[in-house]
């Protein structure tokens, strides 16, 4: 696929370049489709391109095609003439409204010409939203159904439209890798992870992170993903570092209509703010008390521009943490907003597996900053290296103090890793900084790291000089090591 081109990993997590060719932009990813209702605007698309840097915006075809006031407009000027935008414009289906009222009236390939014949960008068929939860039959048959109308799509002849394939499944992950599987063999062009608002909503996080996990096995490094109805800034970086390169905000708008303020960390409603903790200039040039003043509609505007603020200062965020290379100690840091995200967050860790195939071997920092980075892919990938170097002595010292010419040989321990050879103590990940009043994580994933290099040579005597470890760590390590404390008499 030669329109989207990753140039940079952080875990699974990716800068990307989206070229569209129908509106003739490269869209910068991750990024944020704000949605935009063709007869409700409370941001003009014109002021998300010129104040916001929007270089693509979702709206719904559905909407315009039945629309007795906006149909034939469109189909005469254009999409992109219509909304005043200049940048790429995506048009959904009506899937969601057929998931919402339970049928729709026009087919795939209609909907698929109208959004050819409007000027749309990049096209979606008409996928069947599964909810999460069903019973597995209902999940199977539907997803029979959008795998059908994915090959249709992939017929229509849509010029240089972009098309989409949705991927259904509900919660079944192994039903998820296998859309996924078939959407990426489709030859489709970017896919949206559907059906998992209810997640969102509900905050699942960690549901929906094995959803999303299990989509991106099936899908493998082919084309842009987008996460479909994500438009929370608290969950973005997560989601990217799950490998989800788009994402589109109604949020901004509907929270706006409800008092309800975007941050990082979660929602506020804006009658219990005294303060606002933001540098955007909607809330450095009013109070709280200002907004709750105002007419409904301008105090809606206000808290929509600042929800946007908010949304694209997190995309910035994250793009600039997968430059880096410190995207997990984002999500880390974000994974304290809620105790949901922090669920999502040990969630995306049981995936490190998945994380460390695309995550770089070097970065300039490893942060120890919570039990849960000794989980990270890095601390597994240096459990698996140890395999790969060499022991030399009969007779080895692993130690966390320094070293001993009593042995053949003496390594360096570190915790969460765990054992390594003095020359590579200052090479990534073992330049890493770690708190001075470490956890029983750390130490027992470096552990844990000791008894696979123990294994690894059974005609080799060991010795751990540890500092203090917990029994619960020291329980890891093989009865045949010799253990002793650093600050222990001898
Ligand atoms: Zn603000």
């Amino acid at each position: 696929m030669t329109h989207f081109e990753v140039r940079q990993y952080d875990a699974a997590g990716r800068l990307g370049e989206l070229t569209v060719p129908r509106a003739g932009v490269t869209v910068q990813t991750p990024t944020i489709l704000p949605v935009v209702n063709p007869h409700v605007q409370t941001v003009a698309p014109a002021t998300l391109e010129s104040e916001f840097g929007a270089e693509i915006l979702i709206t719904n075809s559905y909407i315009l095609h039945g629309s007795e006031d906006l149909r034939e407009p469109v189909l005469e000027r254009g999409l992109h003439d219509l909304l005043d935008f200049s940048g790429a414009i995506m048009t959904d289906s009506g899937s969601f409204q057929l998931a919402e009222y339970g049928d729709i009236d026009v087919t795939t390939e209609e909907i698929l010409e109208f959004q050819h014949d409007i000027g749309s960008d990049i096209g979606t068929p008409v996928d069947i939203p599964t909810p999460p939860d069903v019973d597995r039959e209902r999940a199977t048959e539907e997803l029979a159904t959008t795998q059908e109308r994915l090959a249709r799509a992939a017929e229509v002849d849509t010029g240089e439209m972009l098309v989409t394939a949705p991927v259904q499944g509900a919660t079944y992950p192994d039903l998820r890798e296998r859309a996924a599987e078939h959407a990426a063999a489709t030859g489709l062009d970017v896919f949206p992870l559907g059906a998992v608002v209810p997640l969102m909503n509900e905050y699942r996080y960690a549901d929906l992170v094995d959803v999303v996990a299990a989509c991106k096995r099936g899908l493998g490094e082919v084309g842009p993903v987008h996460l479909f109805g994500a438009g929370h800034p608290m969950m973005f970086a997560l989601a990217a570092a799950l490998g989800c390169d788009l994402f589109d905000s109604a949020a901004y708008a509907l929270y706006a209509r409800d008092d309800r303020y975007l941050t990082v960390r979660g929602t506020e409603l804006l009658d219990e703010l005294s303060q606002f903790p933001c540098h955007c200039p909607v809330c450095t040039e009013h109070t709280p008390a200002d907004l709750e003043a105002m007419a409904d509609d301008r105090r809606e505007e206000l808290l929509a521009r600042h929800n946007l603020h908010v949304t694209y200062g997190e995309i910035r965020t994250v793009r600039q943490a997968i430059r880096s290379g410190n995207l997990l100690e984002l999500v880390d840091s974000r994974a304290r907003g809620h105790p949901t995200m922090l669920d999502g967050y040990r969630a995306l860790l049981d995936h490190a597996e998945q994380l460390e195939r695309t995550d770089p071997v070097s970065k300039d920092a490893f942060f120890y900053t919570s039990a849960e980075a000794a989980r990270r892919p890095e601390v597994r990938r240096h459990h698996e290296r140890l395999a790969r170097l060499p022991v030399e002595g009969d007779d080895v010292l692993l130690t966390e103090g320094s070293s001993s010419n009593q042995y053949d040989e003496s390594w360096g321990v570190l915790p969460p890793f765990g054992p390594y050879p003095r020359e590579l103590a200052d090479t990534y990940p073992l330049t890493a900084e770690t708190p001075d009043r470490t956890d029983r994580a750390a130490h027992e994933a470096a552990a844990t790291g000791v008894a696979r290099l123990v294994d690894l040579h059974p005609d080799v005597s060991f010795t751990l000089l540890h500092d203090d470890w917990p029994v619960t760590a020291l329980d890891r390590v093989p009865d045949r090591v010799r253990v002793r404390d650093l600050h222990a008499n001898e």
